[in-house]
């Protein structure tokens, strides 16, 4: 099936404006309200302090000019924050960008290890930090000879520290006159010019950079627009924002969703947002009711606990007007009860992902709950195919690989060029995502093809694991693949080939458990949470590979379920 964009593009996209410009500057758009400089832009969950337009305005300047003075950072100088949301994580974002270079973000629970390899592939030469996550880019800098004084917290520090902070950047930025040149774009050149190198692994291997340009948020911002106002037909009461609407912040913002649906989205809406640090189910209630949230991007496992937490009784969350799922399945059972604790929100969910940066499809504006497991129409100035196995384009209601071609793709991976040439070709990436298209419009997302394993909706590479745990001496061979999980959707499980020698011992069941307790630890050492082997370990004799070599993963899929339905 070869569809050649389901709605067209009607709204214009500029391509000479870089993120700041579009989304911070006053620029106008015929899809943007207003914005008067003293409303409010980010609030602080917890503490409730606000950033207005003004200040974030003067804040990003003052920064710019601040880092200029101290580091001269030169055009497509790389720069990563690892850190959780915070109310200056835009101000940071916006300064790199009118210097002219690239935000790598990254997520501030990573290891040195796994730091180490997203600054090395990024070729970053700073680095913004939340304090509680200093030790880990220290250790990171050091290994790969960053100077220390290449590092500033993201938060205030005690006034001992040796470490500049965001503040004091800007005051030392306020105190003089502007000593740099804002980075300004040709008609055409944000489709080139870089703005962020997001991590992720593709359809196979382990994390690569994807490189995307400033035009990708730009246009992906207004796709959704477009697809949320230009809609013929939408009922009054399905107008997604409104003023008045406030949308929380709890979604990681190094992510593609955070960074894209969840903030520059809102931001183009002037929707103000409450910032969390990270996701705590009581916090994200009592952030919901006290700062009167009416719209929330959440992934299934947070649906899960709205649906199934006891404590949600003893709130009330009838003025949420407008929920959206996103980044993995939302499994359709959870409809029903979704709907009774939020009786007055449409609920709607996404698909895209990092390498299309980032909305594919979205349920239509017109209905007010998705269709079970429809992850909705695409969006305006989307195409796509549909390929089956055989090479062939697949009819309505047919199974095949979603190829899709966004205005918003990224342009590849960053110095890659042989992963690149497999997964973006002309334009089109291949998503390695299974899917059926019905005659209403609908894209069912029903399989994974490609290696990847989806965690409460952060991405696990079972190749990043398999090699890993290759180092380790009992192993001779292994295959991780996901199990499904209630909460968080999928679990890394490993099945493993021991060497000889550790095969005999492991016929002893204490023998065994000791070495899975070694295996689960050489992984947890090294890797994120979210990496670890929960999904479990089991050992085996052979892996299935076919004629070539190629790894039977979907037969070990499925003995994967059906061992932890065993357990
Ligand atoms: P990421 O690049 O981390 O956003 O991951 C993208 C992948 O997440 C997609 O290729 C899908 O496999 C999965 N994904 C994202 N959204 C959905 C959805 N609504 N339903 C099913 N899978 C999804």
């Amino acid at each position: 099936m070869l569809i050649e964009a389901f709605q067209p593009l009607d709204a214009p996209v500029p391509d000479d404006l870089t993120v700041p410009q579009f989304f911070l500057d006053p620029y106008d758009h015929p899809l943007k309200p207003p914005r008067p400089d003293d409303v409010t832009l980010f609030i602080d969950g917890p503490t409730g302090q606000r950033v207005s337009w003004a200040e974030a305005r003067q804040r990003t300047a003052a920064l710019a000019n601040g880092m200029h003075l101290q580091w001269e950072i030169k055009e497509d100088e790389a720069v990563c924050i690892f850190s959780p949301n915070h109310i200056d994580y835009l101000t940071v974002v916006w300064a790199i960008h009118r210097l002219g270079g690239v935000v790598s973000s990254s997520n501030p629970t990573y290891t040195t290890d796994e730091l180490v390899h997203q600054l090395k592939i990024t070729k970053v030469t700073t680095v913004f930090v939340h304090p509680a996550f200093l030790k880990t880019v220290r250790d990171a800098c050091q290994k790969l000879g960053i100077p220390d004084d290449r590092i500033a917290l993201i938060s205030p520090a005690p006034p001992s520290h040796s470490h500049l902070s965001v503040n004091d950047l800007i005051a030392k930025g306020s105190q003089q006159k502007q000593s740099f040149v804002e980075r300004r774009l040709s008609p055409g050149e944000a489709k080139k010019k870089l703005a962020f190198f997001v991590l992720s692994s593709g359809t196979t291997g382990p994390p690569k950079a994807v490189a995307i340009p400033h035009y990708s948020l730009i246009v992906n911002v207004i796709q959704i627009a477009s697809h949320d106002i230009l809609t013929p037909g939408i009922p009054p009461e399905n107008k997604k924002t409104t003023p008045g609407s406030v949308m929380t912040g709890v979604l990681p913002f190094f992510h593609i969703y955070g960074l894209i649906s969840n903030v520059h989205s809102m931001i183009f809406h002037a929707v103000p947002i409450v910032v969390h640090a990270k996701f705590a189910f009581q916090e994200f209630l009592d952030s919901i009711v006290r700062h009167r949230i009416t719209h929330l991007m959440v992934v299934p496992p947070m649906i899960v606990l709205l649906c199934k937490h006891p404590l949600v009784k003893k709130y009330d969350l009838s003025h949420v007007r407008f929920l959206n799922s996103g980044a993995a399945p939302l499994s359709p059972e959870l409809l029903g009860p979704l709907s009774e604790v939020l009786p007055n929100a449409i609920i709607s969910q996404g698909y895209g992902m990092t390498e299309t940066a980032t909305a594919v499809t979205m349920t239509p504006i017109t209905e007010r709950m998705c269709k079970p497991g429809s992850a909705g129409h695409l969006v305006p100035g989307v195409k796509m195919r549909i390929v089956k196995e055989d090479g062939s384009l697949a009819k309505f209601g047919e199974r095949g690989e979603l190829i899709v071609y966004s205005p918003s793709n990224a342009i590849g991976y960053y110095g890659n060029d042989k992963a690149t040439k497999e997964t973006f070709i002309d334009g089109w990436v291949r998503t390695g995502d299974e899917v059926e298209y019905t005659e209403s419009g609908d894209l069912y997302i029903v399989d994974r093809l490609k290696d990847l394993i989806k965690v409460r909706g952060f991405q696990v590479a079972p190749a990043e694991l398999e090699g890993h745990l290759l180092d380790h001496p009992a192993v001779a061979d292994v295959c991780v693949v996901p199990v499904p999980d209630e909460y968080s959707g999928e679990l890394p499980f490993a099945f493993v080939v021991l060497h000889a020698e550790a095969a005999k011992r492991v016929s002893d069941p204490k023998e065994a458990a000791a070495l899975k307790k070694a295996l689960e630890k050489h992984v947890s050492d090294v890797k994120i949470k979210y990496k670890w082997l929960s999904g479990g370990i089991e050992f085996t004799d052979t892996i299935p590979k076919n004629a070539s070599g190629k790894l039977l993963r979907r037969l070990l899929k499925d003995k994967a379920k059906q061992l932890r339905k065993e357990a």
